[in-house]
């Protein structure tokens, strides 16, 4: 019996941590017969700045020859200060390493937004690199094991290799996982120790390079144009104002998947089925490792729970006994909210892994002043202090280097594959057992089901809904029968997404309410995400179990198509306003017709159609657009004989400019995104066009998206520090200058921009502000009379989902939508207050507050927002200027679907939202108490 066998047959026990410690420092002095790499050892010892920030898993480097180190092919140890590697020259280097061992394996899985190549590194031993396949397929069994019986799952498990992904580079700003990646993938596929022939020999290691590569590339030229020769944290430099082309750390909040890298992760990951996927990030001393932490999702596996601090256990044990200070656990992110990417693998039944290294932002070294840095959890601000989870804590200043950053997470990394390897059959029967569970859970518990009706007025947003849910992996049936249900009847053609599936408790997590555990607790991030109600789409469960036993049609994707009805010599053309989303896209794909819009319902014959239907007037040619445009959008259009008798408006396109400042553009980057997506056109424009002036004259709208967070910091945002801080493409720095171009990116669009805005919609121009953004007009007083405040600080509202309630259904910006009460995510924007007098004509949306109006997730002190208003109408101006301001965020990462009508038609309606004019007197007076 080998030594590893005995002890697999002890884990569990504790024992096997301690034993594998030993061999760990064993495995370095038994190391003597491969040659190592003396430069290395050299210089990384010069970089790390003391040598408590060393391990013996790190401190050397094997010598293989003919297999290249990333020295070898980059010019440069890993680590090595003031050198990143671009994204291709990651890709270069293990492409390297593939053609020189047969321990690698580089598989392209797409490419980026801007056409970087995403893809993915497997490690293992040959023989495991060899058989890829059939370990696909033993995963593939594991992550469904439907029709397996217990001991034919036993065998798989007996046979298979767990894959153990890392991911680096998702947050551009964290440049040190990618650099480590490469050398972890060298030292995997060449060293002879004990420890990492045993990694490699049990394990199939995969690797994502950069997560982000577009962002990554940007990221590494904005540091050497302006970041490379800072040495204090005192004297911190902004990062550049995109990473990649939407989102920042947003990539990390995709839930439904909408960014193409991310997508790409996603196919790649439910064709793989990874049972652990770890993802490597920076920002708290010196090294955190997730646990996993109250408040956790109940719907996830106990297992899970178990396994996370199992794992962050050792890798602290581990580095503590190495003598490497500040490794923590627990105390900083909890298992609230599914959203986060590399939960893809917590979500489908395997296990997320997380850590936090130190990191400068860079590979300069640097002086850090740590008491107060970052924050989150329970521990607050300072990640100093000796608690029970952090036994050795870091110091409270300390000179930090890249190498530094290495050293902490390429050790924890490897002990953390040593612990894998430890127990293989574990991890592979956990994955099993969790999948098995998922799928038990749905015969054993109500929920039973969730059913989503056929014959919604907007079928669109359903098709959405379930190819969102399609693209996560969980399984939609179409029923071919009418269902009756103990709870409920549904129509044929029905959806059904039946609970007892592998990813059944996926699809009870995005689908349920969200019942916050504890009101005391915080979280990281959103509390509420029900898809039904952010989308706005009907969506049922049931507790008869008998809905289990339905027959139904598998859907792979959900495909509408729009149907045109047209008698000969069709007089006029109409499109039902059911409230799609697409109407939007119509409009643009028609641009060259004249469309009008109803404003009112109306018949033609027995079909009404609802106020805000488009009219467009026959004439030779149009039907064949109309069809053209209508079919692949999924809308309904008839023609009719004659022109409807209805008061109507025509639909005429505003110039749009949506303005971002430069220090805040990732809110702004999810409304771009849903614009392109939905191919409204407009210009993004800066301070510098603000600046500029005369924008009545380029201009009809104005959107101002959700950012940063104060009507001060939207003004004057970026802190002059005296030298202009350049955002502009050149040979040097080609990643530059994209998405917009400035020589200077400080300042704001400071008072002078101000004026130009107020002489906008003075000029008879219509600005929007969503969220947060909507201090600006009340705070710098381009609206007289309307006020925002802030709750107290008692206050506590992570992303829920409230309902609104429509005051004024007949306005256009409520068009399609046939509920007064409407679910809408709460975007802590401020707490608006209008005068009386005009409370009546510009309050167009309001907020019934209290608790009762909770629908998902967490908000405290629910009172506070009782009657405060949701979206406000405000004309200026002696023309037909306006300011919209909306408190919510309509458009809020590709999540609230159900509410981006409301900014669409706002932009549709632009010059025919009507309202009677103000009083000016009245409105003055009551501004002034
Ligand atoms: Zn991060």
């Amino acid at each position: 019996m080998s030594r590893l066998d005995a002890a697999r047959r002890t884990v569990g026990t504790g024992v096997i941590a301690l034993a594998l410690a030993g061999a760990a420092v064993l495995a370095q002095q038994q190391n003597g017969n491969q040659e190592q790499d003396a430069e290395f050892a050299k210089l990384v010892k010069e970089w790390t700045t003391s040598p408590e920030f060393m391990s013996p898993l790190v401190d050397h480097l094997p010598v293989a020859p003919g297999v290249p180190t990333p020295k070898d092919v980059l010019g440069y140890y890993v680590g090595t200060p003031k050198k990143l590697t671009h994204n291709a020259d990651l890709l270069k280097y293990y492409r390297a390493l593939e053609a020189k061992t047969s321990r690698v394996k580089v598989l392209s899985i797409g490419t980026s937004d801007e056409n970087r190549e995403l893809a993915i590194v497997f490690v293992g031993s040959e023989e495991s690199i060899r058989q890829l396949d059939q370990e696909r397929q033993a995963l593939a069994q594991l992550a469904d094991p439907r029709g397996l019986t217990p001991q034919q799952a036993q065998d798989i498990i007996q046979k298979a290799k767990p894959i153990y992904h890392l991911m680096g580079g998702l947050h551009s700003g964290e440049t040190g996982p990618s650099e480590m990646l490469m050398e972890l993938a060298y030292r995997l596929a060449v060293e002879d120790s004990p420890v990492i022939r045993q990694v490699r020999d049990r394990v199939i290691v995969t690797i994502t390079p950069a997560a982000d590569p577009d962002g990554r590339d940007r990221y590494i030229d904005w540091y050497n144009k302006h970041l490379i020769d800072i040495t204090s944290d005192r004297d911190r430099t902004p990062g550049p104002p995109y990473w990649g082309k939407y989102v920042f750390h947003d990539n990390n909040r995709d839930i439904n998947y909408s960014q193409t890298s991310m997508r790409a992760l996603l196919a790649w990951y439910l064709q793989w089925h990874p049972p652990i996927m770890h993802d490597l990030h920076e920002s708290v001393p010196f090294l955190y490792t997730f646990s996993g932490q109250a408040p956790q999702n109940p719907t996830l596996d106990p297992i899970l729970y178990g396994e996370m601090p199992m794992f962050a256990n050792f890798e602290m044990a581990q580095l503590t006994k190495y003598g490497m200070p500040g490794v923590w656990t627990h105390g900083f992110v909890d298992m609230w909210s599914p959203g986060y990417l590399a939960f893809m693998s917590s979500n489908h039944n395997g296990l997320v892994r997380m850590y936090e290294t130190f990191g400068n932002g860079g590979a300069t070294t640097m002086k850090r002043r740590v008491t107060g840095e970052g924050g989150g959890g329970e521990a607050g601000g300072n990640q100093t202090t000796r608690e029970w989870y952090r036994p050795l804590p870091p110091y409270k200043e300390v000179e930090w280097s890249m190498r530094n950053n290495t050293n902490y997470m390429e050790t924890a990394v490897l002990s953390g594959l040593e612990y894998a390897p430890a127990f293989p059959q574990g991890v592979l029967e956990n994955f099993y057992l969790k999948s098995r569970h998922s799928i038990e859970d749905g015969k054993k518990e109500a929920p039973h089901a969730f059913i989503i009706p056929g014959g919604q007025r907007d079928m669109t947003r359903v098709a959405m809904l379930i190819n969102l849910l399609r693209r996560q992996g969980i399984e939609v049936g179409r029923t071919t029968a009418a269902l009756k249900l103990t709870d409920g009847s549904y129509p044929a053609g029905s959806f059904l997404i039946k609970r007892d599936q592998p990813y059944g408790r996926l699809a009870k997590i995005l689908l349920e309410k969200q019942n916050f555990p504890d009101a005391s607790l915080r979280t990281y991030d959103d509390t509420g995400w029900t898809m039904g109600l952010m989308l706005q789409a009907d969506v049922k469960s049931t507790a008869d179990k008998s809905v289990l036993e339905t027959k139904v049609e598998p859907v792979t994707e959900l495909t509408l198509s729009g149907s045109v009805t047209t008698a000969a010599n069709a007089a006029a053309f109409i499109i039902a306003d059911y409230g799609s989303n697409n109407l939007v896209t119509l409009r643009y794909r028609l641009k060259s017709l004249a469309v009008q819009a109803a404003e009112a319902p109306f018949r033609v014959g027995t079909t009404e159609f609802p106020a805000g239907s488009f009219i467009i007037a026959a004439k030779p040619d149009v039907e064949a657009q109309v069809k053209k445009a209508i079919e692949p959008l999924g809308l309904t259009a008839v023609g009719v004989a004659k022109m409807p008798d209805v008061a109507r408006h025509d639909v005429d396109l505003p110039r749009l400019a949506m303005f971002s400042t430069w220090g805040s553009t990732q809110e702004v980057g999810w409304v771009r995104h849903a614009f392109d997506t939905y191919e409204l056109q407009y210009d993004l424009i800066y301070k510098e066009r603000i600046r500029e002036g005369n924008l009545r004259a380029a201009y009809d709208v104005i959107l101002i998206p959700n950012q940063a967070g104060s009507a001060k910091r939207l003004v004057f945002d970026i802190e002059p520090k005296g030298k202009p801080l350049a955002y502009t493409k050149s040979d040097q720095f080609p990643s530059l200058g994209a998405y917009g171009s400035s020589d200077d990116i400080t300042g704001g669009m400071g008072l002078e921009g101000v004026v130009e805005l107020q002489k906008f919609v003075q000029a008879g121009g219509v600005l929007i502000t969503l969220g947060a953004s909507s201090q600006f007009p009340t705070d710098f007083g381009l609206v007289r009379n309307v006020n925002s405040g802030r709750p107290s600080a008692q206050f506590y509202a992570p992303g829920p989902i409230v309902s609104a309630e429509i005051l004024k259904p007949e306005n256009p910006i409520f068009y399609g939508y046939t509920q007064r009460i409407v679910p809408v995510r709460y975007a802590n924007g401020p707490l608006l207050q209008v005068p009386e007098t005009d409370r009546d004509q510009q309050v167009l949306m309001r907020f019934p507050g209290g608790d009762d109006s909770v629908m998902s997730g967490l908000m405290k002190g629910a009172n506070e927002i009782k009657g405060r208003p949701a979206i406000v109408d405000v004309p200026v101006g002696p023309g037909a200027g306006r300011v919209l301001l909306f408190a919510t965020n309509p458009c809020y990462r590709w999540q609230n679907h159900g509410e981006f009508g409301m900014l669409f038609n706002a932009i549709l309606h632009w010059n025919d939202i009507k309202h009677p004019a103000p009083q000016p007197t009245a409105t003055a007076a009551s501004a002034e108490r």
